[in-house]
């Protein structure tokens, strides 16, 4: 029988207030199999993944028998209490932290999602956004299917039930194929542990080993908590089961181009994570040596906004010569996602969040590495503080080109009108900013950066140019949006 405990953590009743314009990343997934420790070590790999969701995380685990879960809203360690988590035990579990790109923060919607269908108990986990769930889900449920969630991931389980094949993995086949889009899937049944990717391969997923047992995780740090070595990536169009028959895999899609995500080495990934045959951290050096070649600037320092430009920061430094400096200072107390329980601007949201060092930036000429800008609301105050503490020259370097197109595969960037790069001239951008200079790094350098086939990554924020055609038009909301025109317009008939 399946038992299900779930609560709801410290936002409960609380919207979140993201005043940050950073990109908001999309999820994390870890599963592994054939270790009594299964509960613990996905719990542990998770808390290393946390900063790819910080909206709620989620834990279903099998002892052969029986699923049962857990899910809750806020980080890892508020939605799974230790002592709720002892109800579960087993030798397999899967495991997601969730930011919502597909349906909103809530707890119906945090994951992994578990059902029971004619097969028995199943539970899946998603990283990424599926382009065609909108079209997809009104014929499920024109066919019947009732969905519990908002989210785009239960269409992949209501096409499973509703598949005609005797063997589940065939079903599963059959509906990977139906889906179109960015998809990293882990399952969990009563016997077997399965990861999936899309035949694109937008979503990174890598197969772990742990003495005995094989574990899957969406980065290579979530392995290393827990002491296990990285085998391979999950090939785009593959799917491979852990089962006590060991590691089994299959292709469901023929190869097709790859189209891995390039801000997911840019920006989301932890530094010390190795994903799509790269290392992050040497790959975000090289992007800051190459901006270093691109855009020379005399300086005093280099400043790194802290923490996901430090290695772009460190390369620009090395390659220029320029001595490096902590001209940042963050408080690393607030996580990625900051709820603010006030009302508050942007500037407030930066001034909590950073501090500069006065003593460091007085009179200095610096040059300021970040990764991106979204909106440039947050990097204007950013540098105003920089201001505010003497810096006599300020030269910011963008270690990736502008942001120009929204992105579709799960990544909850601003609309093409709010991107600060569409709506500024490249030539006002220093002015807007309050700054000496502000340079962005080039598509052709950022795909020099690449120790593998640059073709085979996504690029499409920059360059507009989509792997998978964009046939709907989607934002988060979009079934919750569906089902009030519906209501709304039943109450009007
Ligand atoms: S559009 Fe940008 S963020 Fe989205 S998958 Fe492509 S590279 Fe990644």
């Amino acid at each position: 029988m399946k038992q299900q405990v779930s609560k709801t953590g410290p936002t409960k009743g609380r919207e979140h207030l993201h005043v940050t314009d950073r990109i908001k990343e999309h999820c994390g997934l870890f599963g592994i199999y054939g270790t009594p420790k299964a509960v613990k070590h996905t719990f542990y790999s998770l808390y290393s993944l946390q900063h790819r969701g910080e909206e709620g995380a989620g834990i279903a685990a099998t002892d052969g028998n029986v699923i049962k879960d857990l899910r809750g809203m806020g980080q890892v360690g508020d939605a799974l209490p230790r002592e709720s988590l002892a109800q579960l035990t087993g030798h397999a579990a899967i495991g997601h932290v969730r930011y919502s790109t597909t349906g909103s923060s809530n707890i119906t919607n945090v994951q992994p999602i578990m059902v029971q269908y004619a097969r028995g108990q199943i539970a899946v986990a998603h990283n990424g956004n599926l382009v065609n769930a909108q079209a997809l889900r009104s014929q499920l449920e024109s066919r019947g299917s009732i969905f519990r969630t908002t989210t785009d991931s239960e269409i992949i389980l209501h096409l499973l039930a509703q598949s005609c094949q005797p063997d589940w993995l065939d079903a599963l086949a059959n509906s990977l194929n139906e889906v179109k889009g960015a998809f990293s899937l882990v399952f969990i049944t009563p016997n077997e542990v399965v990861g999936a990717r899309d035949p694109h391969g937008f979503r990174p997923l890598l197969i772990g080993k742990l003495d005995n047992s094989y574990c899957l995780a969406s980065e290579s740090c979530a392995f290393d908590l827990i002491g296990a070595e990285t085998v391979r990536e999950v090939e785009p169009g593959e799917i491979v089961s852990l089962s006590r028959n060991g590691l089994a895999s299959r292709r469901y899609a023929p190869p097709t181009r790859h189209a891995r995500c390039i801000f997911e080495l840019i920006y989301f990934a932890r530094a010390d994570s190795s994903l799509f045959g790269e290392s992050v951290h040497l790959f975000r050096q090289r992007l800051g040596r190459r901006l270093a070649q691109e855009h020379p600037v005399n300086a005093d320092f280099v400043v790194a906004v802290p923490h996901s430009a430090t290695s772009a920061a460190m390369g620009y430094h090395r390659e220029s010569g320029i001595p490096i400096e902590q001209g940042f200072i963050a408080n690393t107390y607030m996580g990625r996602t900051f709820i603010q329980p006030f009302q508050g601007r942007r500037t407030e949201y930066v001034n909590i969040k950073l501090n500069a060092v006065p003593r460091v930036l007085k009179d200095k000429r610096v040059v300021v590495v970040d990764d991106s800008i979204v909106r440039g609301t947050t990097t204007k105050s950013k540098m105003q503080l920089l201001r505010k503490a003497g810096a006599k020259e300020i030269h910011l370097r963008i270690s990736c080109p502008p942001h120009r197109h929204p992105c579709f595969y799960g990544i909850d960037f601003a609309s093409c009108d709010e991107l600060i790069a569409n709506k500024v001239l490249p030539e006002k951008m220093a002015e807007y900013f309050e700054v000496d200079s502000v340079c962005y790094l080039s598509i052709e350098g950022l795909k020099a950066c690449a120790e593998s086939e640059p073709e085979g990554f996504c690029m499409a924020c920059f360059d507009g140019k989509y792997p998978v055609n964009i046939t709907e038009g989607t934002c988060k909301t979009s079934f919750e949006q569906t089902a009030r025109q519906m209501i709304t317009a039943t109450s009007q008939q």
